[in-house]
Protein backbone atom coordinates (compact mmCIF):
# COMPACT_ATOMS: atom_id res chain seq x y z
CA UNK A 1 0.00 0.00 0.00
CA UNK A 2 1.46 3.74 -0.87
CA UNK A 3 0.84 7.41 0.74
CA UNK A 4 -1.33 8.58 -0.43
CA UNK A 5 0.36 11.62 0.01
CA UNK A 6 1.23 14.68 -2.77
CA UNK A 7 4.57 13.99 -4.89
CA UNK A 8 6.61 17.54 -4.60
CA UNK A 9 10.21 17.51 -5.85
CA UNK A 10 12.50 19.03 -3.73
CA UNK A 11 13.89 21.60 -5.74
CA UNK A 12 16.50 24.56 -4.32
CA UNK A 13 14.09 27.51 -6.00
CA UNK A 14 10.97 26.69 -3.58
CA UNK A 15 13.18 27.66 -1.20
CA UNK A 16 13.89 30.91 -2.27
CA UNK A 17 9.39 31.21 -3.19
CA UNK A 18 8.91 30.38 0.54
CA UNK A 19 11.12 32.97 1.52
CA UNK A 20 9.86 35.87 -0.76
CA UNK A 21 6.17 34.54 -0.12
CA UNK A 22 6.26 34.81 3.89
CA UNK A 23 9.76 36.69 4.54
CA UNK A 24 9.70 38.80 1.47
CA UNK A 25 10.98 41.79 3.40
CA UNK A 26 13.81 39.99 5.59
CA UNK A 27 16.94 41.68 4.68
CA UNK A 28 19.66 40.82 2.89
CA UNK A 29 22.71 43.25 3.36
CA UNK A 30 25.90 43.29 1.87
CA UNK A 31 29.25 44.78 2.18
CA UNK A 32 29.13 45.38 -1.81
CA UNK A 33 32.60 45.08 -4.15
CA UNK A 34 32.19 48.90 -5.35
CA UNK A 35 32.22 49.89 -1.79
CA UNK A 36 29.34 50.71 0.78
CA UNK A 37 26.47 48.66 2.37
CA UNK A 38 23.72 47.82 -0.41
CA UNK A 39 20.16 46.30 1.07
CA UNK A 40 17.33 44.13 -0.16
CA UNK A 41 15.21 41.47 0.82
CA UNK A 42 13.95 38.13 -0.16
CA UNK A 43 11.08 39.45 -2.45
CA UNK A 44 13.83 40.78 -4.63
CA UNK A 45 16.04 38.71 -4.84
CA UNK A 46 13.70 36.34 -5.95
CA UNK A 47 12.14 38.61 -8.69
CA UNK A 48 15.89 39.36 -9.61
CA UNK A 49 16.60 35.28 -9.74
CA UNK A 50 13.57 35.07 -11.73
CA UNK A 51 14.89 37.50 -14.44
CA UNK A 52 17.95 35.98 -14.54
CA UNK A 53 17.00 32.74 -15.53
CA UNK A 54 15.05 34.10 -18.22
CA UNK A 55 18.23 36.29 -19.06
CA UNK A 56 20.29 32.98 -19.46
CA UNK A 57 17.58 31.47 -21.62
CA UNK A 58 18.14 33.85 -23.62
CA UNK A 59 21.55 33.17 -23.85
CA UNK A 60 20.85 29.76 -24.65
CA UNK A 61 21.09 27.96 -21.39
CA UNK A 62 19.53 24.83 -20.34
CA UNK A 63 18.87 22.29 -17.53
CA UNK A 64 22.50 20.70 -17.04
CA UNK A 65 24.48 23.41 -18.33
CA UNK A 66 27.37 24.02 -15.87
CA UNK A 67 27.15 27.85 -14.97
CA UNK A 68 30.61 28.97 -12.41
CA UNK A 69 30.80 31.69 -10.28
CA UNK A 70 34.03 33.18 -8.71
CA UNK A 71 32.35 35.67 -6.49
CA UNK A 72 32.32 37.27 -2.49
CA UNK A 73 29.14 36.61 -0.65
CA UNK A 74 26.93 39.20 -2.02
CA UNK A 75 22.99 39.52 -2.82
CA UNK A 76 24.18 39.43 -6.37
CA UNK A 77 25.77 36.24 -5.93
CA UNK A 78 22.53 34.53 -3.60
CA UNK A 79 20.57 35.79 -6.81
CA UNK A 80 22.88 34.38 -9.55
CA UNK A 81 22.56 31.18 -7.44
CA UNK A 82 19.18 30.94 -7.67
CA UNK A 83 18.38 31.70 -10.96
CA UNK A 84 21.01 29.10 -12.53
CA UNK A 85 18.79 26.74 -10.52
CA UNK A 86 15.72 27.73 -11.87
CA UNK A 87 16.03 26.82 -15.04
CA UNK A 88 17.88 23.51 -13.87
CA UNK A 89 21.19 24.69 -14.96
CA UNK A 90 24.17 23.80 -12.31
CA UNK A 91 26.01 26.74 -10.35
CA UNK A 92 29.93 25.91 -10.30
CA UNK A 93 31.43 27.87 -7.48
CA UNK A 94 35.23 28.10 -8.13
CA UNK A 95 38.10 28.99 -5.26
CA UNK A 96 39.64 32.22 -6.36
CA UNK A 97 42.28 31.12 -3.69
CA UNK A 98 43.42 28.32 -5.81
CA UNK A 99 46.30 28.33 -8.28
CA UNK A 100 45.33 29.55 -11.54
CA UNK A 101 46.15 26.27 -13.83
CA UNK A 102 44.11 24.59 -11.30
CA UNK A 103 41.05 26.65 -11.60
CA UNK A 104 41.31 26.14 -15.31
CA UNK A 105 41.81 22.56 -14.95
CA UNK A 106 38.74 21.96 -12.97
CA UNK A 107 36.77 24.38 -14.96
CA UNK A 108 37.48 22.35 -18.46
CA UNK A 109 36.95 18.64 -16.25
CA UNK A 110 33.39 20.35 -15.66
CA UNK A 111 33.11 22.19 -19.33
CA UNK A 112 31.51 25.57 -17.84
CA UNK A 113 29.79 27.52 -20.52
CA UNK A 114 29.35 30.69 -18.42
CA UNK A 115 31.09 32.56 -15.34
CA UNK A 116 29.62 34.99 -12.98
CA UNK A 117 32.57 36.84 -11.37
CA UNK A 118 33.29 39.82 -9.19
CA UNK A 119 35.66 42.89 -10.03
CA UNK A 120 38.00 41.51 -7.56
CA UNK A 121 39.08 38.32 -9.56
CA UNK A 122 38.99 39.93 -12.97
CA UNK A 123 42.58 39.77 -13.31
CA UNK A 124 42.62 35.35 -12.75
CA UNK A 125 40.15 34.95 -15.13
CA UNK A 126 41.43 37.16 -17.89
CA UNK A 127 44.47 35.23 -17.63
CA UNK A 128 42.61 31.49 -17.45
CA UNK A 129 39.35 32.38 -19.55
CA UNK A 130 41.69 31.03 -22.94
CA UNK A 131 42.44 27.78 -21.49
CA UNK A 132 38.91 27.02 -20.77
CA UNK A 133 37.21 26.01 -24.30
CA UNK A 134 34.08 25.44 -23.34
CA UNK A 135 33.54 29.02 -21.61
CA UNK A 136 31.67 31.45 -23.81
CA UNK A 137 30.39 34.26 -21.63
CA UNK A 138 31.99 36.13 -18.74
CA UNK A 139 29.44 38.14 -16.74
CA UNK A 140 31.00 40.52 -14.29
CA UNK A 141 29.21 41.36 -11.37
CA UNK A 142 28.90 44.87 -11.09
CA UNK A 143 26.88 47.40 -13.02
CA UNK A 144 28.35 49.20 -16.81
CA UNK A 145 30.04 52.28 -14.37
CA UNK A 146 32.07 49.63 -12.87
CA UNK A 147 33.23 48.13 -15.94
CA UNK A 148 37.34 47.98 -16.80
CA UNK A 149 38.35 49.32 -20.14
CA UNK A 150 39.22 47.07 -22.97
CA UNK A 151 37.61 43.79 -22.27
CA UNK A 152 36.50 41.44 -25.17
CA UNK A 153 33.02 41.51 -26.85
CA UNK A 154 32.16 38.14 -24.58
CA UNK A 155 32.93 39.66 -21.00
CA UNK A 156 29.71 41.78 -20.17
CA UNK A 157 28.05 44.08 -16.82
CA UNK A 158 26.12 42.11 -15.01
CA UNK A 159 23.19 44.90 -14.37
CA UNK A 160 22.99 45.91 -18.05
CA UNK A 161 22.84 41.93 -19.17
CA UNK A 162 20.18 41.37 -16.48
CA UNK A 163 18.45 44.74 -17.87
CA UNK A 164 18.01 43.24 -20.76
CA UNK A 165 15.30 40.37 -19.25
CA UNK A 166 12.08 41.29 -17.30
CA UNK A 167 10.66 38.78 -14.50
CA UNK A 168 7.67 37.53 -16.06
CA UNK A 169 9.48 33.63 -15.70
CA UNK A 170 8.17 30.79 -14.77
CA UNK A 171 10.83 28.38 -12.73
CA UNK A 172 11.43 25.33 -14.46
CA UNK A 173 10.29 21.93 -12.73
CA UNK A 174 12.11 18.87 -13.37
CA UNK A 175 13.61 15.62 -11.44
CA UNK A 176 14.38 16.30 -7.86
CA UNK A 177 17.58 14.27 -7.92
CA UNK A 178 18.58 17.03 -11.50
CA UNK A 179 21.99 18.27 -10.53
CA UNK A 180 22.04 21.36 -8.56
CA UNK A 181 25.57 22.11 -7.88
CA UNK A 182 29.15 21.44 -8.22
CA UNK A 183 32.42 21.97 -5.87
CA UNK A 184 35.62 20.70 -6.32
CA UNK A 185 37.51 19.53 -3.10
CA UNK A 186 40.69 21.12 -3.04
CA UNK A 187 42.52 17.97 -3.73
CA UNK A 188 46.09 18.06 -2.06
CA UNK A 189 47.06 15.24 -3.26
CA UNK A 190 45.91 14.21 -6.94
CA UNK A 191 43.84 16.25 -8.93
CA UNK A 192 40.40 17.71 -7.84
CA UNK A 193 37.08 15.89 -7.42
CA UNK A 194 34.16 16.80 -8.06
CA UNK A 195 31.68 16.97 -6.01
CA UNK A 196 27.90 17.09 -7.59
CA UNK A 197 25.23 18.05 -5.32
CA UNK A 198 20.95 17.19 -6.92
CA UNK A 199 18.38 19.83 -6.10
CA UNK A 200 16.92 16.87 -3.40
CA UNK A 201 20.25 16.71 -1.31
CA UNK A 202 20.85 20.31 -1.36
CA UNK A 203 17.04 21.08 0.08
CA UNK A 204 17.33 18.17 2.96
CA UNK A 205 20.79 19.00 3.70
CA UNK A 206 19.15 22.90 4.65
CA UNK A 207 16.33 21.25 6.37
CA UNK A 208 19.03 18.93 8.25
CA UNK A 209 21.10 22.25 9.65
CA UNK A 210 17.87 24.14 10.44
CA UNK A 211 17.59 21.50 13.36
CA UNK A 212 17.50 23.17 16.64
CA UNK A 213 20.47 21.04 17.94
CA UNK A 214 22.32 22.24 14.18
CA UNK A 215 22.60 25.52 12.71
CA UNK A 216 18.90 26.47 14.36
CA UNK A 217 18.35 29.25 12.33
CA UNK A 218 15.05 31.66 12.78
CA UNK A 219 13.04 34.35 11.25
CA UNK A 220 14.45 36.41 13.79
CA UNK A 221 18.06 35.71 13.53
CA UNK A 222 20.31 37.72 11.49
CA UNK A 223 23.07 35.17 10.33
CA UNK A 224 26.30 36.44 8.47
CA UNK A 225 28.17 33.75 6.50
CA UNK A 226 31.49 34.68 6.60
CA UNK A 227 32.40 31.23 5.19
CA UNK A 228 32.75 31.58 1.55
CA UNK A 229 29.83 30.36 -0.77
CA UNK A 230 32.77 28.95 -2.73
CA UNK A 231 34.10 27.00 0.27
CA UNK A 232 31.50 23.84 0.61
CA UNK A 233 28.43 24.54 -0.31
CA UNK A 234 28.22 27.93 1.82
CA UNK A 235 27.63 24.72 4.88
CA UNK A 236 24.28 25.53 3.68
CA UNK A 237 23.36 28.82 4.35
CA UNK A 238 22.18 29.62 1.05
CA UNK A 239 19.73 27.80 1.15
CA UNK A 240 18.95 26.81 5.22
CA UNK A 241 18.56 30.87 5.80
CA UNK A 242 15.56 31.56 3.04
CA UNK A 243 13.77 28.81 4.32
CA UNK A 244 13.54 29.69 8.17
CA UNK A 245 13.35 33.56 6.65
CA UNK A 246 16.57 34.65 8.00
CA UNK A 247 18.25 37.58 6.97
CA UNK A 248 21.65 37.11 5.64
CA UNK A 249 24.46 39.74 6.31
CA UNK A 250 26.87 38.73 3.34
CA UNK A 251 30.52 40.17 4.15
CA UNK A 252 32.00 40.89 0.35
CA UNK A 253 35.48 41.22 -0.03
CA UNK A 254 35.61 42.62 3.75
CA UNK A 255 37.02 39.45 5.17
CA UNK A 256 39.61 41.07 7.85
CA UNK A 257 39.31 41.21 11.35
CA UNK A 258 37.85 45.37 11.43
CA UNK A 259 35.61 44.71 8.26
CA UNK A 260 33.91 41.36 9.98
CA UNK A 261 33.67 43.18 13.68
CA UNK A 262 32.03 45.82 11.59
CA UNK A 263 29.29 44.15 9.93
CA UNK A 264 28.66 41.97 13.41
CA UNK A 265 28.01 45.02 15.01
CA UNK A 266 26.90 47.18 12.75
CA UNK A 267 23.95 44.84 11.28
CA UNK A 268 23.21 43.27 14.68
CA UNK A 269 24.48 39.67 13.51
CA UNK A 270 22.83 37.34 15.78
CA UNK A 271 24.45 33.82 14.26
CA UNK A 272 28.22 33.89 12.23
CA UNK A 273 29.96 30.66 10.76
CA UNK A 274 33.77 30.79 9.52
CA UNK A 275 36.82 28.81 9.64
CA UNK A 276 39.11 29.10 13.03
CA UNK A 277 42.02 31.74 11.43
CA UNK A 278 38.72 33.99 10.48
CA UNK A 279 37.91 34.07 14.04
CA UNK A 280 41.70 34.17 15.88
CA UNK A 281 41.77 37.46 13.14
CA UNK A 282 38.60 38.86 14.70
CA UNK A 283 39.55 38.21 18.70
CA UNK A 284 42.48 39.62 17.96
CA UNK A 285 40.90 42.57 16.91
CA UNK A 286 38.63 43.06 19.61
CA UNK A 287 41.47 42.53 21.63
CA UNK A 288 43.19 45.67 20.29
CA UNK A 289 40.07 47.95 19.93
CA UNK A 290 38.29 46.42 23.50
CA UNK A 291 35.77 45.64 21.47
CA UNK A 292 31.87 44.07 22.45
CA UNK A 293 29.98 41.95 20.60
CA UNK A 294 26.25 42.48 21.90
CA UNK A 295 24.34 41.20 19.61
CA UNK A 296 25.92 37.83 18.56
CA UNK A 297 24.63 34.71 19.82
CA UNK A 298 26.43 31.87 18.29
CA UNK A 299 29.43 30.94 16.45
CA UNK A 300 29.82 28.02 14.47
CA UNK A 301 33.25 27.26 13.49
CA UNK A 302 34.55 24.66 11.46
CA UNK A 303 36.39 23.39 9.00
CA UNK A 304 39.41 22.87 11.08
CA UNK A 305 39.36 21.99 14.62
CA UNK A 306 38.38 25.03 16.76
CA UNK A 307 41.56 25.09 18.94
CA UNK A 308 39.87 25.52 22.66
CA UNK A 309 41.53 29.30 23.38
CA UNK A 310 39.08 30.42 20.70
CA UNK A 311 35.55 28.72 22.18
CA UNK A 312 37.18 29.80 25.88
CA UNK A 313 37.78 33.19 24.17
CA UNK A 314 34.47 33.95 22.89
CA UNK A 315 32.29 32.54 25.52
CA UNK A 316 33.96 33.54 28.80
CA UNK A 317 35.02 37.42 27.27
CA UNK A 318 32.43 38.19 25.22
CA UNK A 319 29.67 36.17 26.30
CA UNK A 320 28.76 34.26 22.18
CA UNK A 321 27.83 30.17 22.54
CA UNK A 322 30.54 28.61 20.15
CA UNK A 323 29.30 25.58 18.01
CA UNK A 324 32.45 23.27 16.89
CA UNK A 325 31.16 22.02 13.42
CA UNK A 326 32.80 18.93 11.78
CA UNK A 327 31.94 18.58 7.72
CA UNK A 328 33.30 18.02 4.43
CA UNK A 329 32.21 19.51 0.57
CA UNK A 330 31.35 15.67 0.41
CA UNK A 331 28.52 15.65 2.80
CA UNK A 332 26.87 19.24 1.61
CA UNK A 333 29.23 19.80 4.38
CA UNK A 334 27.51 19.06 7.18
CA UNK A 335 28.69 16.33 9.60
CA UNK A 336 28.34 16.98 13.14
CA UNK A 337 27.38 20.09 15.21
CA UNK A 338 28.37 20.07 18.99
CA UNK A 339 25.26 20.97 20.96
CA UNK A 340 24.98 20.44 24.39
CA UNK A 341 23.13 17.32 24.87
CA UNK A 342 21.13 16.95 27.84
CA UNK A 343 24.15 14.24 29.36
CA UNK A 344 26.31 16.95 29.37
CA UNK A 345 24.17 20.22 30.25
CA UNK A 346 25.20 19.95 33.94
CA UNK A 347 29.26 20.89 32.74
CA UNK A 348 30.61 24.32 33.05
CA UNK A 349 34.02 25.61 33.13
CA UNK A 350 37.09 23.67 31.25
CA UNK A 351 34.51 20.68 31.95
CA UNK A 352 32.39 21.83 29.38
CA UNK A 353 35.24 22.64 26.91
CA UNK A 354 36.77 19.45 27.24
CA UNK A 355 33.22 18.57 25.81
CA UNK A 356 33.15 21.63 23.70
CA UNK A 357 37.06 20.52 21.55
CA UNK A 358 34.79 17.80 19.99
CA UNK A 359 33.10 18.17 16.92
CA UNK A 360 29.70 16.75 18.01
CA UNK A 361 26.76 14.90 17.00
CA UNK A 362 24.98 14.22 13.64
CA UNK A 363 21.83 15.36 12.85
CA UNK A 364 19.26 13.19 11.20
CA UNK A 365 20.42 11.53 8.16
CA UNK A 366 23.78 11.42 8.87
CA UNK A 367 25.13 8.00 9.86
CA UNK A 368 28.61 7.06 11.10
CA UNK A 369 30.95 5.04 12.04
CA UNK A 370 34.57 4.58 13.27
CA UNK A 371 36.56 1.40 12.06
CA UNK A 372 40.48 -0.59 12.33
CA UNK A 373 42.29 -1.13 9.14
CA UNK A 374 40.18 -4.61 8.57
CA UNK A 375 37.59 -2.51 8.23
CA UNK A 376 35.91 -3.46 12.00
CA UNK A 377 33.51 -1.22 13.90
CA UNK A 378 35.44 -0.02 16.75
CA UNK A 379 33.60 0.82 19.72
CA UNK A 380 31.90 4.52 21.05
CA UNK A 381 34.50 4.67 24.48
CA UNK A 382 35.62 8.17 23.48
CA UNK A 383 39.29 7.00 23.08
CA UNK A 384 39.77 4.19 20.99
CA UNK A 385 40.04 5.90 17.07
CA UNK A 386 39.68 4.82 13.74
CA UNK A 387 38.82 5.77 10.19
CA UNK A 388 35.90 7.78 10.22
CA UNK A 389 32.66 6.58 7.55
CA UNK A 390 29.07 8.32 6.86
CA UNK A 391 26.41 7.87 5.11
CA UNK A 392 23.24 9.60 3.72
CA UNK A 393 21.01 11.29 1.40
CA UNK A 394 23.68 14.49 1.55
CA UNK A 395 26.41 12.39 1.50
CA UNK A 396 28.21 12.18 -2.26
CA UNK A 397 27.64 8.66 -3.71
CA UNK A 398 30.05 9.28 -6.16
CA UNK A 399 32.50 12.10 -7.41
CA UNK A 400 32.00 13.57 -10.67
CA UNK A 401 32.98 11.46 -13.93
CA UNK A 402 34.02 8.60 -11.08
CA UNK A 403 37.06 9.69 -9.92
CA UNK A 404 37.82 8.26 -6.23
CA UNK A 405 35.75 5.34 -6.58
CA UNK A 406 37.74 3.46 -3.83
CA UNK A 407 36.69 5.54 -1.15
CA UNK A 408 33.13 4.21 -1.69
CA UNK A 409 32.16 1.28 -0.43
CA UNK A 410 29.28 -1.28 -1.94
CA UNK A 411 27.22 0.21 0.84
CA UNK A 412 27.51 3.36 0.14
CA UNK A 413 29.52 4.17 3.12
CA UNK A 414 32.01 6.65 2.42
CA UNK A 415 35.51 6.81 3.43
CA UNK A 416 35.96 10.60 4.74
CA UNK A 417 40.17 10.13 5.25
CA UNK A 418 39.38 11.40 8.76
CA UNK A 419 40.47 9.61 11.96
CA UNK A 420 38.44 10.23 14.82
CA UNK A 421 37.06 8.83 18.16
CA UNK A 422 32.71 8.87 19.09
CA UNK A 423 32.20 8.54 23.05
CA UNK A 424 29.27 7.10 24.39
CA UNK A 425 26.56 9.85 23.84
CA UNK A 426 27.69 9.97 20.00
CA UNK A 427 29.90 13.29 19.91
CA UNK A 428 32.57 12.81 17.44
CA UNK A 429 35.91 13.60 18.11
CA UNK A 430 38.49 13.99 14.85
CA UNK A 431 42.12 13.21 15.93
CA UNK A 432 43.87 13.75 12.63
CA UNK A 433 43.79 13.42 8.67
CA UNK A 434 44.71 9.61 8.13
CA UNK A 435 47.41 10.81 6.07
CA UNK A 436 48.60 13.37 8.66
CA UNK A 437 48.36 10.53 12.00
CA UNK A 438 51.47 10.16 13.67
CA UNK A 439 52.44 6.34 13.71
CA UNK A 440 54.85 5.88 17.13
CA UNK A 441 55.77 2.85 17.93
CA UNK A 442 52.67 0.73 16.27
CA UNK A 443 50.48 3.41 18.29
CA UNK A 444 48.87 6.71 17.34
CA UNK A 445 49.41 9.90 17.97
CA UNK A 446 46.56 12.78 17.00
CA UNK A 447 48.40 16.03 15.41
CA UNK A 448 45.30 17.98 16.01
CA UNK A 449 44.98 17.25 19.60
CA UNK A 450 48.73 18.77 19.72
CA UNK A 451 48.36 21.53 17.85
CA UNK A 452 45.57 22.66 19.95
CA UNK A 453 47.56 22.25 23.08
CA UNK A 454 50.73 24.33 21.63
CA UNK A 455 48.06 27.31 20.80
CA UNK A 456 46.76 27.52 24.18
CA UNK A 457 50.51 28.87 24.97
CA UNK A 458 50.27 32.60 25.29
CA UNK A 459 53.20 33.82 23.44
CA UNK A 460 52.26 31.08 20.63
CA UNK A 461 50.25 32.49 17.48
CA UNK A 462 49.65 29.14 15.40
CA UNK A 463 50.98 25.77 15.45
CA UNK A 464 51.34 22.86 13.06
CA UNK A 465 52.66 18.96 14.15
CA UNK A 466 54.22 16.59 11.39
CA UNK A 467 55.59 13.17 12.04
CA UNK A 468 59.36 12.50 11.28
CA UNK A 469 61.00 9.33 11.05
CA UNK A 470 62.40 8.03 13.63
CA UNK A 471 65.16 4.65 13.37
CA UNK A 472 63.36 3.45 16.67
CA UNK A 473 59.59 4.75 16.81
CA UNK A 474 58.71 4.87 13.09
CA UNK A 475 58.11 8.42 13.49
CA UNK A 476 58.01 10.91 16.53
CA UNK A 477 56.19 14.37 16.46
CA UNK A 478 57.54 17.50 15.80
CA UNK A 479 56.46 20.67 16.72
CA UNK A 480 56.13 24.00 14.04
CA UNK A 481 55.86 26.96 16.19
CA UNK A 482 54.99 30.44 14.56
CA UNK A 483 55.55 33.06 17.57
CA UNK A 484 52.76 36.08 18.17
CA UNK A 485 54.61 39.12 17.66
CA UNK A 486 56.88 39.97 20.07
CA UNK A 487 57.01 37.36 22.07
CA UNK A 488 59.62 34.97 22.11
CA UNK A 489 58.31 31.51 23.21
CA UNK A 490 61.46 28.84 24.02
CA UNK A 491 60.95 24.87 23.26
CA UNK A 492 61.39 24.51 26.88
CA UNK A 493 58.28 27.02 28.09
CA UNK A 494 56.08 25.41 25.21
CA UNK A 495 56.96 21.67 25.83
CA UNK A 496 56.64 22.47 29.64
CA UNK A 497 52.99 24.02 28.83
CA UNK A 498 52.08 20.76 27.48
CA UNK A 499 54.07 18.07 28.96
CA UNK A 500 50.83 17.74 32.14
CA UNK A 501 48.20 18.10 29.76
CA UNK A 502 49.09 15.15 27.60
CA UNK A 503 50.23 11.46 27.92
CA UNK A 504 54.30 11.38 28.17
CA UNK A 505 55.10 9.69 24.89
CA UNK A 506 52.96 12.35 23.17
CA UNK A 507 55.21 15.10 23.76
CA UNK A 508 57.06 16.34 20.60
CA UNK A 509 60.38 15.54 20.27
CA UNK A 510 61.44 18.87 19.15
CA UNK A 511 60.43 22.37 18.58
CA UNK A 512 61.64 24.41 15.32
CA UNK A 513 60.04 28.21 14.90
CA UNK A 514 59.13 29.56 11.63
CA UNK A 515 57.78 32.59 10.14
CA UNK A 516 55.06 31.29 8.67
CA UNK A 517 52.83 27.87 8.28
CA UNK A 518 51.88 27.35 4.75
CA UNK A 519 47.27 27.16 4.39
CA UNK A 520 45.62 25.62 1.59
CA UNK A 521 42.93 27.52 -0.55
CA UNK A 522 40.00 27.09 2.63
CA UNK A 523 42.76 28.06 5.25
CA UNK A 524 43.88 24.78 6.20
CA UNK A 525 47.14 23.89 7.87
CA UNK A 526 48.96 22.66 4.64
CA UNK A 527 51.10 19.66 5.76
CA UNK A 528 51.83 18.42 2.54
CA UNK A 529 54.47 21.34 1.98
CA UNK A 530 55.45 22.11 5.64
CA UNK A 531 56.83 18.11 5.35
CA UNK A 532 58.48 19.51 2.01
CA UNK A 533 59.60 22.56 3.57
CA UNK A 534 61.48 20.30 6.46
CA UNK A 535 62.30 17.30 4.89
CA UNK A 536 65.83 17.81 5.69
CA UNK A 537 65.09 17.91 9.47
CA UNK A 538 66.67 15.12 11.41
CA UNK A 539 66.22 14.77 15.05
CA UNK A 540 68.86 14.73 16.67
CA UNK A 541 69.71 11.49 18.00
CA UNK A 542 68.27 10.05 14.94
P1 LIG B 1 38.85 21.27 1.59
O1 LIG B 1 39.43 19.93 1.91
O2 LIG B 1 38.73 21.54 0.14
O3 LIG B 1 39.42 22.38 2.38
P2 LIG B 1 36.45 20.51 2.99
O4 LIG B 1 35.64 21.51 3.70
O5 LIG B 1 35.74 19.51 2.22
O6 LIG B 1 37.35 21.29 2.04
O7 LIG B 1 37.41 19.81 4.02
C1 LIG B 1 36.89 18.81 4.83
C2 LIG B 1 37.91 18.37 5.84
O8 LIG B 1 38.22 19.43 6.73
C3 LIG B 1 37.40 17.27 6.73
O9 LIG B 1 37.50 16.01 6.12
C4 LIG B 1 38.31 17.42 7.93
O10 LIG B 1 39.58 16.82 7.74
C5 LIG B 1 38.52 18.91 8.02
N1 LIG B 1 37.61 19.48 9.00
C6 LIG B 1 36.45 20.12 8.79
N2 LIG B 1 35.91 20.54 9.94
C7 LIG B 1 36.75 20.15 10.93
C8 LIG B 1 36.74 20.27 12.36
N3 LIG B 1 35.80 20.92 13.02
N4 LIG B 1 37.78 19.72 13.03
C9 LIG B 1 38.77 19.07 12.39
N5 LIG B 1 38.82 18.93 11.07
C10 LIG B 1 37.84 19.46 10.34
Amino acid sequence: MLGLMQDWPLLCHKVIDHAAQYHGAREVVSRSVEGGIHRTNYRDVRNRALRLSKRLEMDGAVLGDRVATMAWNTWRHLEVWYGILGIGAVYHTLNPRLFPDQIAWIMNDAEDKILFVDLTFLPIVKAIAPKVASLEKIIVLTDAAHMPDDLPANVVAYEDWLAEADDDFAWKTFDEKTAAGMCYTSGTTGDPKGVVYSHRSNVLHAMMALQPDMLGLAARDRLMPVVPMFHANAWSTAFSAPMAGTSMIMPGAGMDGKSIFEMLTGERVTITAAVPTVWLMLLQHLDKENGALPDLERVVIGGSACPRAITKAFQEKYDVTVMHAWGMTEMSPLGTVCSIKPEYAHLAGEEKLDIQVKQGHPPFTVEMKIVDDEEHELPWDGKTFGRLKVRGPAVSSAYYKGRGAEQFDEELWFDTGDVGHVDAHGYLQITDRAKDVIKSGGEWISTIDLENLAVGHPDVAEAAVIGIAHPKWDERPLLVIVRKDGREPTKESILAFMEDKVAKWWLPDDVVFVDEIPHTATGKIQKTTLREQLKAYRFEAA
